[in-house]
C-alpha cells in the first residue's frame, strides 16, 4: 500500500520560489568585482532567475545542457544558480584557480554551451574560447556599458544586457527530481578531473541536512558569509540552503584577503561563516596585529582540509567563536560528518572537550559511513583501529559524469555499494570520525603509520609558524620518516633543533620529524588546500640529513 501524500518532485525551483514568497525582503549583498557594494533582495534574485531562465529557453538550449560559471561569489551567479538549474539545464561551476588548459579540458569534457564569467576572469576566456568549440555563447558577468569594446571573443554579451530584454515571469518546469542540476569536478590531483553530476533530489536533501541544528544550525536569524567559492561543491550548498532558510547571504567576491572578509562581517553583521582553514588564516593573520574583534560573528565551519587545534582554540580563546570542523568531498555534495558535542560531553573540561572537537565528527543523517581493514572487513568503532572510510548516501556519487576506466563504487559482502573515499579514518564509540590522512599522504614508516596531519597540527601550535606540511621521504631503513615543511609567520623566529624540541611529549618519540624544512610559501591547489603532490615534485632532491 502506498501511503497517500502529494507526490511533488524535490526540485531548485521550489526554493527560490519558496524564498521569494517567504521571506522575500531578505537581503542578499555583494562585493561587485566592480568593487561597489550591491544590495537587493530574495525576491530579486527570483525574478532576475526567471529572466535568466527566459534568456536560455531564447537561445534554444536543451534541457541537461550545461551552462559553465568562471565566478566569484556574488548576487549574478546566485540567480545563475537558480535560473539555469529551476530551467532544467546543469549549472557548471568551473574553478577559475585551474590551469587555462584544465579549464579548457574540463569545459570540453562537460560540452559547456554558454559560459559566464567575471571581468576579473577575462583573460582566461581570451586564452580559452578558441579551444572550447562546444560554447556557443559568452556572457560577462557586468553592466552593459562595463563590457570592453574589443575582447576578441566572438558574440561576447554583457550580463544585463543579456536578460535585459527577457520577461519576468516564467513558469518553472516541472520533472523527475533525479535530473541533474549541476556538477563540479574534483579538484583530482592525479589523473584528469572527474565530474560529480548532482541531482534536484539530492541537493535538496543535502540543503535539508545543512540546516539542522548539530549540521550548520542554519535560519532566519542568521547573516551568512560563504567565502568558500560558489565554485568549489556549490559553497558548500549554502546558496540552496540559505534560500530554504531566509537567511542574509553575503557575498565577498574578489576580495578573499584578510581584510575585505573581515570588514564585510562586521558592516554586514554576519553571524556565520565557512571556508578552508588557509582562508580563516588569513583572516586572524589580519586581526591579530590589529587588535580586532567580531561584533557578531558566532561559529563558523571550517572544513576542506583539517582543522588544526591552534586555530580552533584561537577562535574559542580570542574572538568568542566556535568552530565547528567538518569534513566532506566534491563526491558528497559536500558534506559528510560535523563536529558537534553531545549532551554527555557539556560537563567535560575545555582540554577535554577540544580533544572531541579536533576531529572530523559525527555523519549526518543521510550519510552512513564505516572504516574497513586491507581485508575489507568493517573494523571496530574504538577511536584507535584505523582504516578506509567508505560512505553511502543520496547526496554521495554513484557514478562519475562520462567515466572513463571503471566505476568508482565498492561492493561489500552483504552487497551494499559504498564510495571509497581515500580517506584513511577512525571512528570512536560514540560516532565521532577522525581523518588520520588522505591514504597517499600517510607516512610508513617502519611498517607503522604516521598521520601527517597529527605533525602538522603541532607545527602550526608553535607561535611562529604560520603553516606546516608533513611529508613522507626516502630512508633506507624505515621506508620513509617524516620531515614537516615550515612557512613561519612574518618577522617570528624558530630555528630547526626548537620545533624539533617542541615535538617533545606532544606525540611518540618515534613520530617526531626527522627534519624541517623552511620555505617562503608551500604550494597551494585550486580550492586553496595544501598540494602535496607539488611539494613532493619540489623536494624531489631533497636527503635526510642523517643519510
Ligand atoms: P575535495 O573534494 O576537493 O573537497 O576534497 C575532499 C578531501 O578533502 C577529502 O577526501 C579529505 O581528504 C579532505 N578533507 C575535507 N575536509 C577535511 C577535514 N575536515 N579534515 C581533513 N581532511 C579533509
Amino acid at each position: 500500500m502506498l501511503g497517500l501524500m502529494q507526490d511533488q518532485p524535490l526540485l531548485i525551483s521550489n526554493l527560490i520560489e519558496f524564498a521569494e514568497r517567504h521571506h522575500g525582503d531578505v537581503e542578499i549583498v555583494s562585493r561587485r568585482v566592480e568593487g561597489d557594494i550591491h544590495r537587493y533582495t530574495w525576491r530579486d534574485v527570483a525574478m532576475r532567475a526567471r529572466k535568466v531562465a527566459n534568456a536560455l529557453d531564447a537561445m534554444k538550449l536543451a534541457q541537461s545542457d550545461r551552462v559553465a560559471t568562471l565566478a566569484w561569489n556574488g548576487y549574478r551567479h546566485l540567480e545563475l544558480y537558480y535560473g539555469v538549474s529551476g530551467s532544467g539545464r546543469v549549472l557548471h561551476t568551473l574553478n577559475p584557480r585551474l590551469h587555462p588548459e584544465q579549464v579548457i579540458w574540463i569545459a570540453n569534457h562537460a560540452e559547456d554551451q554558454v559560459l559566464c564569467f567575471d571581468m576579473t576572469f577575462l583573460p582566461i576566456v581570451q586564452a580559452i574560447h578558441a579551444k572550447c568549440p562546444t560554447i556557443k555563447q559568452y556572457v560577462a558577468l557586468c553592466d552593459a556599458d562595463k563590457l570592453p569594446a574589443d575582447t576578441g571573443i566572438p558574440g561576447l554579451i554583457s550580463y544585463e544586457s543579456w536578460i535585459a530584454p527577457q520577461p519576468s515571469t516564467y513558469a518553472w518546469p516541472s520533472f523527475d527530481e533525479n535530473t541533474a542540476s549541476s556538477m563540479c569536478y574534483t579538484s583530482g590531483t592525479t589523473g584528469n578531473p572527474k565530474a560529480a553530476l548532482y541531482s534536484h533530489r539530492s541537493s535538496i536533501l543535502h540543503a535539508y541536512a545543512a540546516c539542522l541544528p548539530d549540521v550548520m544550525c542554519l535560519s532566519a536569524r542568521d547573516s551568512v558569509l560563504p567565502v568558500v567559492p560558489m565554485f568549489h561543491v556549490n559553497a558548500w550548498g549554502l546558496p540552496y540552503a540559505a534560500a530554504m532558510v531566509g537567511c542574509k547571504l553575503v557575498f565577498p567576491g574578489a576580495g578573499m584577503d584578510g581584510k575585505s572578509v573581515y570588514e564585510m562581517m562586521e558592516n554586514e553583521k554576519v553571524t556565520f561563516a565557512a571556508g578552508v582553514p588557509t582562508v580563516w588564516q588569513m583572516l586572524l593573520g589580519h586581526l591579530k596585529p590589529n587588535n580586532l574583534k567580531f561584533s557578531t560573528l558566532t561559529r563558523t565551519v571550517i572544513g576542506g582540509s583539517a582543522c588544526p587545534p591552534a586555530m580552533i582554540n584561537s577562535f574559542r580563546d580570542d574572538y568568542g567563536v566556535d568552530v565547528l570542523h567538518a569534513w566532506g568531498m566534491t563526491e558528497m555534495s559536500p558534506l559528510g560528518t560535523l563536529c558537534t558535542l553531545k549532551n554527555k560531553h557539556l560537563t567535560m573540561s575545555p582540554e577535554e572537550q577540544m580533544k572531541i572537537r579536533l576531529k572530523q565528527g559525527r555523519a549526518i543523517f543521510g550519510v552512513d559511513m564505516k572504516i574497513v581493514g586491507e581485508d575489507g572487513n568493517e573494523l571496530p568503532w574504538d577511536g584507535k583501529a584505523y582504516g578506509d572510510l567508505l560512505v553511502k548516501g543520496p547526496w554521495i556519487v554513484a557514478d562519475y559524469f562520462k567515466t572513463e576506466g571503471g566505476h568508482p563504487l565498492v561492493k561489500d559482502a552483504a552487497g551494499e555499494a559504498w564510495f571509497p573515499t581515500g580517506d584513511v579514518a577512525t571512528i570512536d564509540a560514540d560516532g565521532y570520525m577522525q581523518i588520520t590522512d588522505r591514504s597517499k599522504d600517510v607516512i610508513k614508516s617502519g611498517g607503522e603509520w604516521i598521520s601527517s596531519i597529527d605533525i602538522e597540527n603541532i607545527a602550526v601550535a608553535h607561535p611562529a609558524v604560520a603553516m606546516a606540511a608533513c611529508i613522507g621521504v626516502f630512508h633506507p631503513k624505515w621506508d620513509e620518516r617524516p620531515i614537516v615543511v615550515v612557512v613561519k609567520k612574518p618577522g617570528a623566529e624558530v630555528s630547526r633543533d626548537e620545533l624539533i624540541q617542541f615535538y617533545d611529549g606532544k606525540t611518540a618519540k618515534w613520530q617526531i620529524p626527522d627534519d624541517v624544512v623552511f620555505v617562503d610559501a608551500i604550494p597551494l591547489g585550486a580550492t586553496g588546500k595544501m598540494l602535496k603532490t607539488r611539494l613532493r615534485e619540489q623536494l624531489k632532491d631533497y636527503k635526510l640529513p642523517s643519510l
